[in-house]
């Protein structure tokens, strides 16, 4: 099994990839979608108390649609109030599609 540190990464892993390949200028059809993965994602997240402020979260910041760049900030934010919570660095969110979806420039 993972455990919830693996579990984590693994799912940070797919959200940020998910958020990398979200459309520049999605359709009403994509945000709707989007929104209700996140809605999902929150009460299927198997890791109880992540998942409860998961919940609480999203009601206080849902998720930011509009683009490709704005669902991507937002998703950064929310990870970062993550890193804050558990006492870790938190991430430069301008750098957010450098790590998830071009790659770093070197
Ligand atoms: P992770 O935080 O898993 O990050 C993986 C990689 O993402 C990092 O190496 C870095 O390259 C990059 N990264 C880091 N921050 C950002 C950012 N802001 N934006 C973009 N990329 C970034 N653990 C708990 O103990 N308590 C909780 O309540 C909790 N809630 C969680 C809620 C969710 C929705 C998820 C997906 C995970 C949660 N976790 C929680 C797990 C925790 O966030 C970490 O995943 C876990 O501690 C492993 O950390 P890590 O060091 O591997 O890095």
């Amino acid at each position: 099994p993972l455990d919830r540190e693996e579990l984590g990464n693994k799912s940070w892993g797919l959200l940020h990839t998910i958020a990398a390949k979200y459309p520049e200028n999605p359709q009403p059809k994509d945000k709707t979608t989007m929104r209700e993965f996140f809605t999902l994602f929150s009460k299927l997240y198997p890791c109880q108390h992540c998942a409860e402020d998961l919940k609480e979260d999203l009601l206080k910041n849902p998720p930011r649609t509009e683009s490709q760049e704005a669902l991507s900030q937002w998703l950064c934010r929310l990870h970062n109030r993550v890193n804050v919570k558990i006492g870790k660095e938190e991430f430069d969110c301008s750098k957010v599609n450098e790590r998830w979806r071009d790659g770093w420039a070197d």
